[in-house]
């Protein structure tokens, strides 16, 4: 499944409707001004990165979102008992299916992070329903990643290894902007972030587990889904998740 391209940015489109042309010819011209697909998310463009990068520059934005971890399970185990050569082909498959899901759901593929990626739905291309969006890319990593893991774990010998995918995601009020001083380091903080994220540690291979935020405003797709309660670090009262 390839992903479908957008031909013009569409971050640049919604915001001031500016048609940026990202590929073929028409292209071209704006490509030696350095305009050309972002790496975050190919259907936006780098006038959108450096759009957000000036303005946070001046200060943070705190922007509504949906934020969704997720994580391939069993992955590190494996990497101890295998040489990196042999595995590697893994995570990289792992990442395109989880990019070409979110994508398609307009997210942004904000970071890769060992044997997970953070996205995070409703900036720069907005969407109301970006909760829903969520939820929806979550599912197409499981479908993707389940239609993807045979051919690949099977040639390397690799049959009995498990490798399902843990996907936690969660919504509300988060900050973005520039951290770091190092290097150029776009991203999302606070606790929305640290919730989905230990959604993600609580969810088993092949589960998606949402927050009641999220439950609140899928409830049409999430219907029969039984909430359970988890103790997760860092927070004190239990929380309740919902299978997704
Ligand atoms: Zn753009």
């Amino acid at each position: 499944m390839t992903l479908r391209r957008s031909r013009i940015c569409k971050g640049c489109w919604q915001q001031m409707h500016l048609p940026v042309p990202l590929h073929g010819v028409v292209s071209v011209p704006f490509r030696v001004f350095g305009i050309r697909p972002s790496r975050m998310n190919p259907n936006t463009c780098t006038i959108c990165e450096l759009m957000f990068t000036t303005v946070m520059r001046a200060r943070k934005i705190t922007i509504d979102a949906t934020v969704l971890f997720a994580d391939l399970r069993g992955y590190t185990t494996l990497s101890q008992s295998h040489s990196q050569d042999a595995i590697s082909g893994l995570l990289d498959a792992f990442y395109d299916e989880c990019a070409s899901a979110i994508w398609e759901c307009d997210g942004l593929l904000n970071k890769t992070i060992g044997d997970a990626v953070m996205a995070v739905f409703n900036f720069p291309i907005r969407h109301a329903d970006h909760a829903r969006q969520g939820v929806l890319a979550a599912r197409a990593i499981q479908r993707r990643w389940s239609a993807r893991r045979k051919t690949l774990i099977e040639p390397l010998g690799l049959a009995g290894a498990e490798l399902g995918v843990g996907v936690g995601i969660h919504c509300g009020e988060l900050s973005f902007g520039e951290f770091g001083r190092s290097h150029r380091d776009l991203t999302a903080i606070g606790t929305v972030v640290n919730l989905a994220s230990r959604a993600q540690s609580a969810a088993a291979a092949g589960e998606i587990l949402v927050t009641q935020a999220i439950h609140e405003r899928v409830q049409s797709d999430l219907a029969g889904s039984r909430p359970r309660e988890f103790q997760l670090k860092g927070f004190e009262a239990p929380i309740t998740l919902y299978p997704a």
